[in-house]
């Protein structure tokens, strides 16, 4: 958040800004690591796996963040030893240091290309045996380019201890101990705590930390993310920067954010949104899906409240949906793999069909949405995706012909933006407003065209498909006030300015079954939440 935020006020001083992440970890990518461990794998338009950060960086810089955006340890070592193997080392001893550090900083270099300014982030914690070989490298990193031209910002805790009364600067003190053992003095120290900062308090971080005054920084905790950004201003974190750099810039131009943290401040309606998925106790598994409701909901002044809902545990016969999902206004199914917990959320597509409660499925969500419609509409009892059920008489997803032959998990998937041509006259080409677009896709099973046929017939309308005909990529209902489900994943093309069209009308759809809840419930007699005319307005023309 501290390297998206720093890059969004460079940029709005006129700067050209891109952020790159050094992650540490021996996987060559996260795309093969669950979102247990790591949350969300973001994926990049040229399709490269990537760790959630870079969902922040997109979502708060107008840069566009490509596979040199992201490093990992395992990156690195796989092209060191790739290299060793063809020779290019010439016989000489392959070791850390030149040659692993001297691989980091080619990467670095590489990112920093077209930019006025390029922001690292080295992910891990000083003192990590892994994150070594990084901090070795950005040390020679300010002798290789010159001092001026490098700056190192080091983000440490500043705990409060309520049974002491006391904030404790004894992690901060260590840690930049730490990294002055190995020859990095940090030139800004930006202090995560949950309140603001003496001046006592800075000026003995700053003795402790062998620092200017003005260079300990307080990043306190704020209620939105989007916030960030203003905060640290105000702490002129980016005045410093600029400073230290010897850049000449305009003023920020924060006009936008602070619009933007206003909106988010104020938001009059509230909207409630059950997200059907297996992740349900970590929310880092669906970040840019929960940012992108969000969004979605700053845009139509409204409050969004996500309520997980763990799968499996709509699964027995015994469990009442309508009680589960007696305060949603909509539902969502998520992307994921494995067959734990996919009868619940096909449970739950179904409810939302026949409820007509505004759905919205993505991926996975478009896949299992599919399969309940050839299930339960087209009378295919046991339709499924073969990746559930190898042995289904109807594979009405199947797995994508040039996945057939593919051995290696990693990066092997569809990934990546691929163009998709929208059908007239249906709610996607409404919403986009254009007849092609791009989106980003993960996934290694696709529609089974041999049924296209059987479920259009019934009234599944194929809304998006790839350009030459061959894939399905979205789908609705006809008879449904908002069933929408695609194959992509639209969260990563979301922006806190400019939310994506589906989720922007998924939400509407959603305000708009709230409000039509809370009518039915007053004209029955019950309490009313709605108080403005206005909203009363908006709900009889909605009856
Ligand atoms: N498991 C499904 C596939 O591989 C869906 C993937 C996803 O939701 N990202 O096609």
């Amino acid at each position: 958040m501290a390297s998206a935020s720093i890059g969004a006020l460079l940029e709005n001083r006129g700067l050209k800004v891109s952020i790159q992440k050094l992650d540490p970890y021996i996987n060559v990518d996260p795309g093969t690591m669950s979102p247990f461990q790591h949350g969300e794998v973001y994926v990049t338009d040229d399709g490269t796996e990537t760790d959630l950060d870079l969902g922040h960086y997109e979502r708060f810089i107008s840069a566009r963040m490509t596979k040199l955006n992201n490093v990992t340890t395992g990156k690195i070592y796989h092209s060191v030893i790739q290299k060793e193997r063809e020779g290019k080392y010439l016989g000489r001893t392959v070791q850390v240091i030149p040659h692993i550090t001297d691989e980091i900083k080619g990467c670095i270099i590489r990112a920093a290309n077209k930019e006025d300014v390029l922001i690292v982030e080295i992910g891990g914690t000083v003192g990590d045996i892994e994150s070594l070989p990084f901090l070795e490298a950005i040390r020679q990193f300010k002798a290789d380019i010159g001092k001026q031209h490098v700056l190192y910002i080091h983000l440490t805790l500043i705990p409060f201890i309520s049974a002491a009364d006391e904030l404790k600067t004894k992690p901060t003190q260590h840690s930049v101990q730490k990294l002055r053992e190995i020859g990095i003095q940090p030139d800004i120290l930006l202090c995560r705590t949950d309140r603001d900062l003496s001046k006592e308090i800075k000026a003995k971080i700053a003795l402790f930390c062998n620092m200017d005054h003005d260079c300990v920084m307080t990043a306190k905790d704020v209620k939105s993310i989007y916030e960030v950004p203003l905060c640290l201003h105000e702490e002129g974190l980016d005045d410093k920067i600029i400073e230290l750099l010897n850049i000449w810039t305009r003023e920020p131009e924060l006009a936008e954010w602070k619009r933007l943290v206003d909106r988010i401040q104020h938001l009059k309606k509230k909207v409630t949104i059950g997200i059907v998925g297996k992740y349900v106790d970590l929310t880092d598994a669906y970040k840019s899906l929960n940012e992108s409701l969000y969004h979605a909901g700053f845009a139509l002044d409204a409050q969004v409240h996500l309520s997980f809902v763990d799968s499996e545990s709509l699964q027995g016969d015994e469990v009442d949906l309508s009680k589960i999902f007696s305060e949603c206004d909509g539902i969502l199914v998520p992307g994921g793999f494995g067959d734990r917990g996919i009868e619940g959320k096909i449970k739950a597509i179904r409810y939302a069909r026949e409820n007509k409660i505004p759905f919205f499925g993505i991926c996975l969500g478009m896949q299992l949405a599919v399969i309940e419609f050839a299930r339960h509409v087209v009378g295919l009892t046991k339709a499924n995706s073969r990746e559930f059920d190898a042995k289904t008489p109807y594979p009405v997803i199947d797995l994508m012909e040039e996945q057939k032959a593919v051995m290696n998990k990693g990066a092997t998937m569809r990934l990546g933006a691929y163009p998709c041509v929208l059908e007239k006259g249906s709610k996607a080409f409404e919403h986009y407003g254009e007849k092609e677009i791009s989106e980003r896709h993960r996934h290694r099973y696709e529609f089974n065209n041999a049924y296209r046929e059987k479920l259009t017939q019934k009234g599944l309308l194929i809304s998006g498909i790839s350009p030459d005909g061959k894939l399905v990529e979205i789908i609705e209902l006809k008879k449904h006030p908002w069933f929408v489900a695609c194959q992509f994943h639209p969260e990563f093309r979301s922006r806190p300015m400019h939310p994506h069209p589906l989720f922007l009308h998924f939400i509407e759809a959603a305000l708009n079954a709230g409000l039509q809840k809370q009518w039915l419930h007053l004209k029955t007699g019950g309490e009313s939440e709605i108080t403005s005319l206005a909203v009363q307005e908006k709900t009889k023309k909605i009856i």
